[in-house]
């Protein structure tokens, strides 16, 4: 203790503080024990102004006066936090309220709690408490003898300037919608109301969430609630020191059930009716010009995690009537949820191009073709810029998409047929499959191949019964696969043919394969299909004894590799070489059919 505080004077005896009792009426119960005139003479003694009294260089002094400990103090007090100045939070019961939430110039108390105990509640100065829920009645904040509005300056809690008791008096009934609001406060506050609250909830079928919510959340959303104007403004019941009279609390809290009451049909019908009927020109509306005040303290003011039941209700006026543009911050998810963005009526352009999966260009030509619906609010150039809507969007992929059902891409078809894209090529260059190639209004790039024409290649295959058989190598029996290896991709057109007549017909089918590649033929016959018997005479003439003993079709193509070396010498080998890096050149595009 400093040499400064040994000065200031103490109390005779220390007044022990009650949980949930108020800072104020805790200091008018200690003047009245010590029989003063009211609390300022314990600022006095104190030194204190009353500005300070809940304020750091306050605490110390007001608590060593009262022989408190300063946390004593420090905890029941409406402490100033840290916070931007004139808008610092206040400590209530360990929660931070706004300063606006208190009602300091319109002190209030129940006459009936006064007669169970005389202590004056903390909860009776929040602005929006004005009913008592443990009697249902209203506060009394004026005198009905001398007319004046009660002053926390007075002789004791139960006693007015005038020497009325307040302990003799009733006072009138609250109304069930004043009570109910009240009630959750007093529940929030830490009052004890057994199935009350309960019952509250269920009887107007208010949201279950706000059971849980803490006080301060609870009087944001209270207030906002109960402020609501047809036009989206509030009322301007934020600020003003009128306004915290208690027929202030009373509209408000009225007007909050009114909004809360068989939840969420009343505000979601209020925020619809916010809407404007004409949407002509979607880029005009903003969520801050149609929603106003409200849209800002619900995303300002209100955590999400607490108030996502209020949320919803918003997202889904949003999600359902929203016929504006979405873009910017509000995209981010700290405005809405990706429900929300996943329904917008517009999208952006590259999103457009996302979920089409297809490239800006090709949506910007079908824009140009009138194909879908946009709208390019600012002459900016930027292409993000583009509002696409969503709805002619989805229709213009659900037409490309039964268009290009017809076809199949390059990796579908080389998976479906079991083969590369050197075969491919060879049905394609024949005719036996048709295609189309290159950007045109279906297709942003690439091969595609008619899907009826590769389901009639696979069907001359089907139409013969044949089992499935382990296939371990090419000897007198290979796979439509090794046969190409072998005998050349070029031969494929000419052994669909054959046995599309019948001059070829699989045995067997090896395990484990995938479309055509893996029907097996007798080697023999496939051999007559090969063009030119000049590279390979001798492997080609007899290629058991080779296969027999090597596996791999590593190793064969090493095979391969030597045989050729052996027959042609390594100038030839050079020569092929160069060519087939010239044939692959050509290979990377179709010839038109
Ligand atoms: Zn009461
Ligand atoms: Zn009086």
């Amino acid at each position: 203790m400093t040499n400064e505080m040994c000065t200031v004077p103490q109390l005779v005896i220390r007044v022990d503080p009650v949980p949930r009792e108020s800072p104020r009426g805790y200091l008018c119960r200690v003047a009245h024990t010590h029989r003063y005139s009211g609390p300022y003479s314990i600022l006095q003694i104190a030194g204190v102004s009353g500005d300070d009294l809940e304020r750091v260089k306050g605490i110390e002094r007001i608590s060593r006066v009262l022989r408190l400990e300063p946390e004593e103090w420090q905890a029941m007090c409406y402490r100033e936090l840290a916070g931007r100045k004139g808008a610092r939070p206040r400590s209530f019961g360990g929660e931070h309220i706004k300063y606006s939430d208190l009602n300091y110039m319109y002190p209030r108390l129940c006459p009936a709690c006064l007669r169970d105990q005389p202590i004056w509640w903390a909860v009776w100065d929040l602005r929006l408490v004005a009913a008592c829920p443990l009697h249902r009645c209203l506060l009394l904040c004026q005198c009905p003898n001398c007319k004046r509005r009660l002053l926390w300056q007075r002789p004791a809690v139960h006693m007015c300037h005038c020497g009325l008791d307040f302990r003799d008096l009733t006072t009138e009934e609250a109304d069930r919608d004043l009570l109910a609001i009240n009630t959750l406060i007093y529940h929030a506050a830490g009052f004890p109301l057994g199935d009350e609250v309960e019952h509250v909830l269920a009887h107007y079928c208010f949201p279950k969430e706000m059971l849980k919510l803490r006080m301060s959340t609870l009087l944001r959303l209270v207030l906002l609630l109960g402020s609501i104007r047809e036009n989206g403004r509030l009322s301007g019941t934020h600020m003003t020191v009128d306004n915290r009279s208690p027929a202030a609390a009373t509209e408000v809290c009225r007007a909050a059930v009114t909004m809360l009451r068989d939840w969420p049909g009343p505000l979601h019908e209020t925020l619809r009716n916010m809407l404007p009927m004409d949407t002509d020109r979607p880029e005009t509306l903003t969520f801050n010009t149609i929603f106003g005040e409200f849209y800002r303290r619900l995303f300002h003011d209100l955590p999400r995690r607490k108030v996502g039941f209020l949320r919803r209700v918003f997202e889904d006026v949003v999600m359902e009537n929203w016929k504006g543009f979405i873009r910017g911050s509000h995209r981010r998810p700290r405005y809405f949820s990706a429900a929300v963005m996943q329904s917008s009526y517009w999208v952006t352009l590259s999103e457009a191009a996302r979920l089409a999966h297809a490239s800006c260009r090709r949506i910007l030509d079908a824009i140009s073709q009138g194909q879908i619906e946009s709208m390019l609010p600012t002459k900016t150039g930027n292409l993000e810029c583009w509002m696409i809507k969503r709805e002619s969007l989805h229709r213009w992929i659900a037409i490309r998409d039964i268009e290009t059902a017809l076809y199949m891409s390059n990796s579908e078809i080389q998976r479906t047929l079991g083969l590369g894209y050197k075969a491919v090529k060879s049905l394609a260059q024949a005719g036996l499959i048709r295609h189309v190639k290159g950007y045109n209004h279906l297709f942003s790039g690439g091969y595609h191949f008619l899907r009826e024409d590769v389901t009639k290649v696979i069907n001359i295959f089907q139409k013969h019964t044949v089992t499935r058989r382990k296939y371990t190598g090419p000897g007198k029996l290979m796979t439509l696969r090794d046969a190409l290896n072998c005998l050349g991709h070029s031969v494929l057109p000419d052994l669909i043919q054959a046995a599309d007549d019948g001059d070829l017909v699989p045995v067997h089918y090896a395990k484990l394969s995938v479309g055509i590649a893996g029907y097996i033929f007798p080697f023999e016959k496939l051999s007559r299909y090969h063009r030119d018997p000049k590279i390979l005479p001798g492997w080609l003439i007899n290629p058991h004894p080779v296969s027999a003993i090597l596996e791999s079709e590593r190793m064969r193509r090493l095979l391969h590799r030597q045989e050729m070396e052996r027959t042609m010498g390594p100038h030839r080998r050079a020569t092929l070489k160069s060519s087939q890096t010239e044939n692959s050149r050509h290979e990377s595009a179709l010839p038109a059919m």
